[in-house]
This record gives structure tokens, C-alpha cells and sequence, in this order.
């Protein structure tokens, strides 16, 4: 890896990933506020499925317009609901979205290498399960029990634990992303104590490549 003075440099990619309700967005803007450029991966998917992109076309050609809200962007809800139902209206949905967000991701990557960054983050929720490790040089996994998600996840969305549930079943088990994983930090605890964490990791790791 070049990381200087060189046409080729790349800055340090690392992914941030983790089950629903782990804690991600949490650790993501604690990450933010250190100075650290983390993009959002689902915010990338939210700008590729905008009114009238491409993308947005052929969901509307493949699941109909019943899947419009009344002011014509997508009801991501009911989308969301369909896809849980049907393994293979979900594919569908991702050979869609992935392409455009990959192009975004690179767009991304090519902006922050314009600009010399040491480090850019990417918060990808499904990082593992769409084999997107490749695209990173370290994974961070941000790791909580089950049933402490579960119960995070309901309080978040108003959602009852069998729907918090079913969210969990079509994600890869954390026991397995925690052990494909560079760093993982344990967001069982308080917010404040993952803070701590997040500093060490932050001192640690990502101040090192940074000086
Ligand atoms: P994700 O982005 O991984 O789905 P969030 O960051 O939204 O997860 O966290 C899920 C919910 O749990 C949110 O309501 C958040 O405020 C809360 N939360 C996150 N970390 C903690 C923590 N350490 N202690 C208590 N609540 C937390």
C-alpha cells in the first residue's frame, strides 16, 4: 500500500459493520466526531434509489407502483417488508441497488484519495452477507448480545420482538462476522463505556495511520 507522495496512494480502508441494532450508527458518529470520515453505506443506497434514478426505475418496473408513497419515493417500509417475506424478491432488489452502490462507494474512495485522507470508514450493515469485505483492508465489528439487541431494536423502531426477530434471522450470525473480523468492539455495555473503547481503538490504530 502506497501512502505518500505517490500517484497511487490509497488511504486506509476500513469497513465498519455489525448486526441490526449493534450499535453501529452509535459507534459511527462517535467515530464522526473524533474526525474521522466515515460514509454511510445505507445513505449511499438512499442516494442510487433517489426519485427518478435508475435504480429507481427498475424497482418501480419490477415491484409496481404499490410500492411508491404518496409523495412518489419509495415506502422503504413496505419494500423492506416484502423482501423479508421473499428470498428471491430480495435478491432481485439487491442486484439492483448493489451495482449503483459499489459505483458510489468508489466515487468515495476516488474523493478521499484526492484529497490525501490517511483513513476513510465505510458503515456498511450488510458488509459480510454481500461479501463486500474485499473492497476494505480492515473490518470492525460492533458486537452485542442477542437479546440486548433485540431489545434495543424494539425501544429503536416500536417494533415487538418476534419483528426483531425476524430482522436478525435473514442477517449472518455475529459469532461469525466477529470471527472474520480485524477489530471488534463489545457494545454490551454503556454508551459511555463503548466510548472508552472507541478511544483506545481510536489512539491505538486509527491515530497511528493518521500521524
Ligand atoms: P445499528 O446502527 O447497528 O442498527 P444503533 O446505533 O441504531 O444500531 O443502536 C441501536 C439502538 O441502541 C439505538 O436506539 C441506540 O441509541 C441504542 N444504543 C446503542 N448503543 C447503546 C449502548 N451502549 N447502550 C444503550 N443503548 C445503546
Amino acid at each position: 500500500m502506497k501512502r505518500s507522495g505517490s500517484d497511487d496512494y490509497v488511504p486506509v480502508k476500513l469497513g465498519i459493520t455489525g448486526g441490526v441494532g449493534s450499535g453501529k450508527s452509535f459507534v459511527c458518529s462517535y467515530l464522526r466526531e473524533k474526525g474521522l470520515n466515515v460514509v454511510s453505506a445505507d445513505e449511499l443506497a438512499r442516494n442510487a434509489v433517489a426519485h427518478g434514478s435508475p435504480a429507481f426505475e427498475k424497482i418501480v418496473a419490477y415491484f409496481g407502483k404499490d410500492i411508491l408513497s404518496e409523495d412518489g419515493t419509495l415506502n422503504r417500509k413496505k419494500l423492506r417488508g416484502i423482501i423479508t417475506q421473499d428470498k428471491k424478491k430480495k435478491e432481485m432488489l439487491e442486484q439492483i441497488v448493489h451495482p449503483e452502490v459499489f459505483l458510489q462507494m468508489d466515487r468515495e474512495f476516488d474523493k478521499s484519495r484526492k484529497r490525501r485522507d490517511a483513513m476513510i470508514a465505510v458503515e456498511v450493515p450488510l458488509l459480510f452477507e454481500t461479501g463486500m469485505e474485499v473492497f476494505f483492508d480492515y473490518v470492525l465489528t460492533v458486537s452485542v448480545n442477542t437479546d440486548v439487541r433485540v431489545r434495543r431494536v424494539m425501544t429503536r423502531d416500536q417494533i415487538t420482538q418476534k419483528e426483531a426477530r425476524e430482522l436478525m434471522k435473514i442477517q449472518m450470525p455475529e459469532e461469525e462476522k466477529v470471527q472474520k473480523s480485524d477489530f471488534v468492539i463489545d457494545n454490551n455495555g454503556s454508551p459511555d463505556e463503548t466510548k472508552i473503547l472507541m478511544d483506545r481503538f481510536y489512539e491505538n490504530f486509527i491515530g497511528k495511520i493518521k500521524n
